[in-house]
């Protein structure tokens, strides 16, 4: 089977990681449970920012949000090696921006992930993924945003949202966890 996963709060929890970069920044001590509640995909609204600072202080800070210690999802590593070693195809599709790819392929990759380099696809827009999806005649696709899974409602492709407090509308098969995840 090919299974086709985005990687941010997909298969890492890049916006948790980056709320306490946040915190730690701007010298504020905003409690997980206000993160646990937001309905955006954007976090500056639990630090009272606009969306013009928020989206200027995500911008500054990518480099140290993608690169540093951001952990997996639980499960998710063990998962993602055992479908490989099951002898299934693993493919990557994230829409960071292009100069950002090469790294995150190599960051991917070291944190433990199983990555060929012709199965990495990165740099595209959000509503461009289902070109590729498509391409890639995938049999599952997981992913979080709402505005991704938008476009991927008419496809072959088995497609499943990964739960996070702003996609609680989307009515699709919903992955809780991965640990002891079957598809
Ligand atoms: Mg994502």
């Amino acid at each position: 089977m090919r299974f086709g996963f985005d990687i941010d709060d997909t298969l890492i929890n890049l916006r948790e990681h980056a709320f306490h970069i946040y915190n730690r920044k701007l010298n504020v001590n905003v409690g997980l449970e206000v993160f646990r509640e937001l309905k955006t995909v954007e976090i500056h609204e639990a630090f009272g920012l606009d969306k013009e600072t928020g989206s200027q202080m995500w911008g500054s800070l990518l480099e140290e949000i993608y690169f540093t210690d951001c952990p997996a999802f639980e499960g998710a590593i063990e998962l993602l090696n055992q479908l490989e070693q099951e002898g299934h195809e693993i493919f990557y599709i994230t829409s960071r921006p292009k100069e950002f790819c090469s790294r995150t392929r190599q960051w991917v990759k070291a944190k433990g992930f199983p990555v060929h380099d012709e199965n990495f696809f990165c740099g595209m827009q959000d509503q461009e993924k289902i070109d590729i999806i498509k391409e890639l005649n995938l049999d599952y696709y997981f992913d979080d945003k709402p505005a991704v899974l938008d476009t991927l409602k008419d496809i072959s492709t088995k497609v499943f949202v990964k739960d996070q407090s702003y996609n609680q509308h989307v009515n699709i098969p919903r992955v809780t966890t991965w640990k002891g995840f079957s598809y």
